[in-house]
């Protein structure tokens, strides 16, 4: 099996394409195949340095690698020239200057089913011509096989008059050159895969290539966002860097990416060898795939949770840029989802509190001033400050008010963090120690 990717760098590379790539990524190595990572650069003006290295950073922080490549379509320009030539010497093309408006003249004298033949020029672009008879029958791997009448297909132009190619006529030369036995990519491009067969069976027909079957393909299925609508910015993160810079970590995003449009709902939580294993094209769905970004952010939850403390903790100073976080990392990694939510949550231990007016108004009134006042009484008594020292201690101090915990609780923690948000009150206490913690407390109280 030999697969490709052929991103267009236009731009980041979006949930789609990451999709596409993880699906031929996944069959490769499920296979034992090859993945060859060809760019379609043929837009010259979107197709920059930088483009093309925002989609090879994304593909390696995926950790998505090739076999082949990357192979820069713009590279292949001499070989696309070839079969051009070969197949106009060989009667399979032909120069016309038709316009559009020649197109729909003929259609209008034909009908407008019937696909539009041009008339052989001196010059003018070039039209590939679609046998008269018969039809093109697309074998795809998740749809089964469609049919496409010659009859109703107009004669695609391949190459402009001034001779460069065409995208169909290309991504034929390209994938037929590298071998290509599956091509695998979105449902957008669905329709170009009858030309892309012509062009095919077009250069074999007269000698340019040997012999040999056509690629099997396969077309994903698209994808919509929570709401049933076409994937786009408004159902979150679009690009796998805002993924990442929202601090996703890759496998889980493998294996989110991997669940639209494959497998099944029972078994959501899969490895990466798990879904190399599984993966087969029988089980990719027809039907829009949804993505929605709460259930990734559960998915990377899961992932979290299963880190080591040494790796989570290396993934968040690096994440955050700072150091020696791994106390902190302790007592937060079973209440975080993304690595992004680390400061949100535990930032205020290690920076100081923060100011939430509303949350001092809500819990440091007269009887949360009080009770906190309690709670530094308990606390500064302790000779050990461990976790379960610091909760026997505030466990008196409920008792002994006949309080409910969190009133107890939430007047400290605002007291520590300046919100109601941190990881375990009883974990917070003892990662500050004694000194800061009643150094805040004091602080509180003074303000109140
Ligand atoms: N370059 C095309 C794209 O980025 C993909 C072409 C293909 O896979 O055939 O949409």
């Amino acid at each position: 099996m030999r697969v490709r990717f052929a991103p267009s760098p236009t731009g980041a590379l979006h949930i789609g394409g990451a999709r596409t790539a993880l699906f031929n990524w996944l069959l490769a190595r499920h296979d034992g195949g090859q993945l060859v990572l060809r760019i379609e650069d043929t837009d010259r003006e979107r197709s920059t340095a930088a483009n093309i290295e925002q989609i090879l950073d994304a593909l390696r922080w995926l950790e998505l690698d090739w076999d082949e490549g990357p192979i820069l379509q713009t590279a292949r320009s001499g070989r696309h020239q070839q079969a051009l030539a070969a197949l106009l010497d060989g009667g399979r093309a032909y120069r016309s200057s038709a316009t559009a408006d020649d197109v729909r003249a003929y259609k209008q004298e034909h009908g407008a089913e019937r696909g539009f033949r041009g008339r052989e020029e001196a010059d003018g672009a070039v039209r590939l011509r679609v046998p008269d008879d018969g039809a093109t029958v697309v074998h795809d791997a998740i749809r089964g096989d469609t049919s496409f009448e010659h009859v109703h297909l107009d004669d695609p132009v391949i190459a402009r008059a001034d001779g460069s190619v065409l995208y169909n006529f290309a991504v034929a030369i390209d994938d037929l050159d590298a071998e290509i036995s599956h091509v695998v990519r979105g449902e957008d491009h669905l329709s170009n895969t009858p030309k892309q067969v012509l062009v095919l069976e077009a250069v074999r027909a007269v000698g340019f290539a040997p012999a040999g079957p056509l690629p099997l393909y396969a077309h994903l299925p698209l994808l919509h966002g929570p709401d049933g609508k076409k994937l786009s910015k408004r159902h979150g993160a679009a690009s796998v860097q805002e993924l990442r810079d929202a601090g996703y970590l890759p496998e889980a995003v493998r294996n989110y990416l991997a669940l639209l449009g494959w497998g099944s709902d029972d078994d959501t939580v899969l490895s990466t060898e798990q879904l190399i294993e599984r993966f087969t094209l029988e089980r990719v769905s027809r039907n829009p795939a949804r993505f929605d970004e709460v259930k990734l952010k559960w998915l990377n939850g899961q992932y979290i949770r299963k880190l080591s403390l040494d790796d989570l903790t290396a993934r968040l100073e690096a994440f955050t840029g700072r150091e020696q976080l791994e106390p902190a990392v302790h007592i937060s990694q079973e209440k975080i989802h993304t690595l992004d939510d680390f400061l949100a949550l535990a930032g205020a231990l290690l920076d100081g509190p923060a100011d939430d007016p509303k949350a001092r108004e809500r819990w440091l009134g007269a009887d949360g001033l009080n009770a906190l006042g309690e709670a530094r009484t308990a606390l500064a008594e302790l000779t050990d400050f461990d976790q379960s020292a610091v909760e026997d201690a505030l466990a008196a101090v409920i008792a002994r008010r006949g309080a409910k915990p969190r009133e107890v609780y939430q007047p400290l923690r605002v007291a520590l963090t300046g919100s109601t948000v941190s990881p375990g009150i009883f974990e917070s206490v003892a990662l500050l120690g004694q000194r800061e913690t009643l150094a805040r407390i004091d602080r509180a109280l003074a303000a109140g």
